[in-house]
């Protein structure tokens, strides 16, 4: 039994890069493929043919003083070969804030960038692929919020991070996968109103029973929705049968029913790193219920042989992004690459993340 993961992605081919010496691709080759750690997927042959980009966004980061973060999602070929830092979104939005760098590239989706944008206005944030949305963050409009407030007076609003900046400036605080539980448990009050995830809004509702009622929104994540608890269910009876004792690791965008048959909830960086906690005291067979980046992340960071069982669902919004892409953003971005906001929601946005690194710091 083993994790069924999506082919490495070829260059569409629209942009062109430099032209280096065949010493010099085959040496970054060589070196993508032991970062990537995943020689049949990423094979020494398809790292040539992207070795020439990853060569050549290095060198315009260095020239420009850019900072390149990417989230978990993105592919290995990014994380592992072009990226400063990689993380989940409670981190790199710190990051994003605190790098000493003028210009930041995020690879992701929008709402990452937007992010960025609202904690470090004087930066240049560059997302290298404007039409990377997400199911969230477009479940939710400024206006679904106001209408909320407006039907429960006085009630506290929590987002996900995973919300637009207007979103985001149209609630009190915002809270992360790795920051939900705790900041949610410590605003005033009997109530909240938590947005736009339902099925993390479920997950904090049984959290906080007889402490405080949540009121739901309606969005999903399109990915971790695909997952349900009979399928897991399903999963762990096909490893008992074959004498395997099988490890379940979720993000807490999954249902409840999936949640229930998990024995670790957590955001992307808190799975991969139980993963490896997990190998090292000889748990050796992994199930992740999330998107397939974590299972690369995985693969990447740990020295132990761990057997990812099951399967993973690839986020289409995430994986838009190409190295192709990044390297036009960093030579000659677009205008539609670099994120612009509005001065307002600026700030008001940002009260509601600061709020959540107070909270979060408590
Ligand atoms: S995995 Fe889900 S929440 Fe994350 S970007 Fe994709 S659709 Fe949005």
């Amino acid at each position: 039994m083993s994790m069924d993961l999506p082919v490495a992605p070829n260059p569409r081919g629209n942009v062109i890069p430099k032209v280096y010496s065949e010493y010099v691709i085959e040496k970054e080759a060589l070196r993508l493929t032991e970062v990537i750690k995943q020689p049949k997927r990423w094979t020494f042959e398809h790292c040539k043919t992207i070795a020439p980009y990853t060569l050549e966004i290095n060198e315009l980061k260095k020239d420009k003083d850019v900072y390149l973060i990417a989230h978990s999602y993105q592919t290995p070929d990014i994380v592992y070969g072009v990226a400063d830092e990689v993380s989940d979104s409670y981190s790199l939005s710190k990051s994003a804030r605190d790098a000493e760098q003028q210009i930041i590239l995020f690879s992701s989706v929008r709402f990452m960038a937007e992010t960025a944008k609202i904690l470090s206005p004087s930066k240049l944030v560059l997302h290298p692929s404007p039409e990377a949305g997400c199911s969230l963050s477009e479940s939710i409009t400024a206006q679904d919020v106001r209408d909320l407030k407006e039907k429960y007076p006085g009630v506290p609003v929590a987002c996900y991070i995973n919300t637009t900046a207007e979103v985001k400036a149209e609630v009190d605080v915002c809270v992360t996968s790795s920051n939900y539980l705790k900041i949610c448990e410590n605003l005033p009050g009997d109530k909240l109103i938590f947005v736009p995830d339902r099925f993390m809004g479920e997950h904090l509702q049984n959290s906080l029973q007889g402490k405080k009622e949540v009121i739901i929104y309606d969005g999903e994540c399109e990915v971790h929705a695909l997952f349900t608890g009979e399928k897991v269910l399903s999963w762990k009876e096909r490893a008992s049968e074959a004498g395997i004792n099988l490890q379940v690791l979720s993000h807490p965008e999954c249902a409840a029913d999936v949640l229930e048959e998990s024995d670790i909830i957590g955001s992307s960086e808190v799975l991969i790193k139980e993963s490896i906690r997990l190998g090292k005291e000889g748990f050796n067979n992994i199930m992740l219920i999330t998107e397939c980046g974590t299972a690369d992340r995985v693969m990447a960071e740990t020295k132990d042989e761990l057997n990812i069982i099951g399967t993973c669902v690839m986020c289409r919004h995430m994986k838009t992004t190409l190295l192709e892409d990044i390297l036009q953003a960093l030579r000659e971005p677009s205008s539609e690459q670099i994120i612009e906001l509005d001065k307002e929601v600026i700030e008001k946005a940002k009260s509601s993340l600061d709020e959540m690194f107070r909270y979060a710091e408590l």
